[in-house]
């Protein structure tokens, strides 16, 4: 095929409208393919200058100066109307059918009346438009968005499929496809060099791939020469290919022996939200949902879960707080979750994941996590995250995690465990019942030996008037014993006096000592009855 530099300037047009009345400008069709099931899935048709003597003409050597002229819009009406006889003559003759994608020159977008004149054309060959799909340029989407976007916008009233060619080739990908509402995404390889699977090639397309997946965008690789790069694709969640590999562009004649020959697929989206959620605003930074995300009160985070291995995509600010390491968000998103965990607690995180994709449910856990920062070293951190299930692909989950850092309340907790440990061995010790009072909530704590040995609760409430009610103390001391807690409360640091206790009224000598705060309140009492006969 011919793809020099033949004719320019206004000698090119010339021939070219010349050559546009004789039908020389004709669309080869490339098909695409799902790489999993070997279906074909669709076809991309792609203009040829049959040139009386040059022979077959490659859009390279004509289209780029057609596009600065405008003639292009021409060329593209052209191949539309003979995508739309093709495809008649397909249906009429019951031969098979896949959706054709035609290509649209940023150019078309300011013709007036330019989806009239496409509508006219797929009219006067009665298709519906579920046949024939439309292929911008992103670049076309730059410079002009609002005009990019109504235009797109009225494709989709008429109910056409608008597919993202070239995607990754322009400068502001990301933001385009979070601006115009393509429904396809068509991503070429040969613009990323080097190895695809463990290069940085891999990662950009995987990374793009599952951005897509998540806006619930089928994505359709290009350029696709080998196996390997099919392969890989598969791997990260791209089934559609489209390249040297399956097929290269050909003529109709050709085109409709591999459609009869082939099995016919569709193209759909890979992964599904859970309903109450919205893929775009989801992703937006403006949206709603971003703002509820980024200001959540407590540590939030968005990740993937693929293979058993978890990906952080997005944490909030409070998330970087509660995990209190001085780390940045690029930090904790770089960080793999389960090299944090050890042996004991990666399987516990597992499971709530488990569990949270059986059920659909939230699930809860708490796991010990070493966590090394730059400023701090290594900390162990013990981390309650709640999660839940938000979408799946078909080769990954996405959860929604809520996360608090409950280290120092953990710590606390064994530090009571060991306090209250202290204090049971003591009491069994030297025969003595011990109890905590506490002074604002007229709260007790009794000991191991008070709870077995009189049957109190862990947490005696309105204390002593319950202890009284249960005869742990005789009525004829009952006055004096409340009124211990009142001098107490008015400052008293010890009182001591011996009581008879019990059904039995044994003599025990009951003492208190009162704890006060820096202001010199009293905060807490602490009692210890002793049996009177020990003493003597
Ligand atoms: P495109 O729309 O991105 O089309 C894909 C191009 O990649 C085609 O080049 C195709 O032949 C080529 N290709 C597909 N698979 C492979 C592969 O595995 N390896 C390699 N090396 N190449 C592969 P082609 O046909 O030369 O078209 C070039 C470009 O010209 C198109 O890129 C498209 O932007 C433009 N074009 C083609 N036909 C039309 C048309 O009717 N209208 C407009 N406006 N533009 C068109
Ligand atoms: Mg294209
Ligand atoms: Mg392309």
């Amino acid at each position: 095929m011919f793809s020099g530099d033949f004719l320019t300037g206004t000698a090119l047009l010339a021939a070219g409208r010349l050559a546009l009345e004789r039908g020389e400008f004709i669309p080869y069709y490339q098909a695409q393919y799902n790489h999993s099931t070997g279906m074909i899935t669709g076809a991309e048709a792609l203009v040829r200058w049959l040139h009386p003597e040059k022979g077959l003409i490659s859009p390279a050597a004509f289209l780029p100066e057609f596009e600065e002229n405008g003639f292009i819009s021409e060329i593209d009406l052209a191949v539309f109307e003979q995508v739309c006889a093709f495809v008649r003559k397909c249906l009429d003759g019951k031969l098979a059918v896949v959706p054709i994608s035609v290509n649209i020159s940023r150019k078309d977008i300011f013709v007036p009346d330019f989806i009239a004149k496409l509508e006219a054309l797929r009219e006067k060959y009665g298709l519906s438009t579920r046949y024939l799909r439309l292929e911008l340029t992103e670049s076309a989407a730059q410079g002009s968005v609002e005009q990019v976007i109504a235009f797109i916008d009225e494709l989709h009233t008429l109910g056409y499929v608008v597919e993202m060619d070239d995607f990754g080739s322009g400068f502001s990908s990301l933001n385009v496809l979070k601006d115009v509402n393509f429904d396809i995404i068509k991503l070429d390889l040969r613009f990323l060099s080097g190895n695809l699977s463990g290069g940085r090639g891999g990662t950009i397309v995987s990374s793009v791939i599952r951005m897509c997946q998540w806006l619930g965008l089928p994505v359709i690789a290009e350029g696709v020469e080998d196996v390997r790069q099919a392969d890989f694709m598969r791997s990260i969640g791209c089934d559609y290919i489209q390249g040297f590999l399956y097929a290269r562009p050909e003529p109709e004649e050709e085109f409709i022996r591999r459609l009869s020959g082939g099995v016919i697929g569709t193209v759909v989206p890979q992964l599904s939200l859970i309903e109450t959620l919205d893929a775009g605003a989801f992703w937006s930074p403006e949206s709603q949902e971003t703002l509820i995300f980024s200001n959540y009160v407590g540590g939030a985070c968005i990740f993937e879960y693929t293979n058993g291995r978890v990906e952080i995509l997005r944490v909030n600010e409070k998330y970087l707080a509660e995990m209190g390491m001085n780390m940045s968000e690029k930090e904790v998103i770089a960080m793999d979750l389960f090299s944090v965990l050890d042996e004991k607690n990666l399987p516990v995180y597992r499971n709530m994941l488990e569990r949270a994709i059986e059920t659909g449910e939230e699930q809860e856990c708490e796991t010990w996590r070493s966590i090394m920062s730059q400023c701090c070293g290594e900390e162990r951190i013990c981390v309650r995250s709640t999660v839940r299930l938000i979408g799946k692909s078909p080769v990954s989950t996405l959860f929604y995690a809520m996360i608090r850092n409950i280290t120092a309340e953990k710590n606390r907790f064994s530090d009571m465990l060991d306090t209250e440990r202290r204090f049971k061995a003591a009491s069994e010790q030297v025969n003595i019942y011990f109890w905590e009072y506490t002074v604002a909530t007229h709260e007790m704590r009794p000991c191991f030996r008070c709870m077995r040995d009189l049957g109190l609760p862990a947490l005696v409430t309105n204390y002593p008037d319950t202890a009284i009610e249960m005869g742990i103390f005789p009525p004829e001391v009952a006055d004096m014993y409340r009124d211990w807690h009142r001098q107490i409360e008015q400052g008293a640091e010890s009182l001591e006096a011996v009581i008879p206790l019990t059904v039995g009224r044994v003599p025990f000598r009951v003492r208190y000592t009162t704890e006060f705060d820096e202001l010199g309140k009293p905060v807490k009492a602490y009692g210890s009855a002793a049996l009177v006969i020990n003493e003597e």
